[in-house]
């Protein structure tokens, strides 16, 4: 993961979730990047561990201030990779998290240089440093925008 946070209690670089490894404070971090990649297969996790941890992340890394999600959730018309694409597509499309994600972009449609990317980039500049390798769209990821968060007066 870029290091994209910094501690506003030392000034060190952190990870997002974590207690500051250097003076161990838990204040959440002070962000340098609106965008943040997440792997949600890496461990092999099933379909609904996958979905279960993506409504998780969705809500900390909104109330960390993060605005753009890129999702990797793999492909493949068979194993877990190409099951779990389908169930968050799936998911996304029966509005499952649409209290927290504003749109989605899967990653087929947002090729470089394609009308699509280039609404997507001038809508979350954030998103280029990550999308501008994805020549011909990527398959295996999913962009999530979140919005704000609704704080109760
Ligand atoms: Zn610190």
């Amino acid at each position: 993961m870029a290091q994209i946070a910094e501690c506003p209690e030392c000034g060190n670089s952190r990870a997002l979730l974590e207690c500051c490894p250097h003076c161990g404070s838990p204040t959440p971090p002070i962000l340098s990047a609106d965008t943040i990649e997440l792997n949600i297969k890496s461990d092999n996790p099933s379909v609904e561990e996958a979905l279960d941890r993506l409504t998780e992340k969705i809500r900390t890394y909104q109330e960390l201030g993060i605005k753009n999600i890129i999702l990797i959730h793999g492909y493949g018309s068979s194993g877990e990779g190409g099951r779990i694409k389908w169930a968050i597509h799936n998911a996304l499309e029966n509005n499952r998290y649409a209290d927290r994600v504003e749109e989605y972009h899967f990653g087929e449609r947002v090729a470089f240089g394609s009308i699509a990317y280039n609404a997507l980039m001038k809508q979350r500049p954030g998103l280029k440093h990550y999308l501008r390798h994805f020549k011909g769209g990527n398959a295996g990821m999913t962009v999530l925008l979140l919005g704000s968060v609704r704080r109760s007066a």
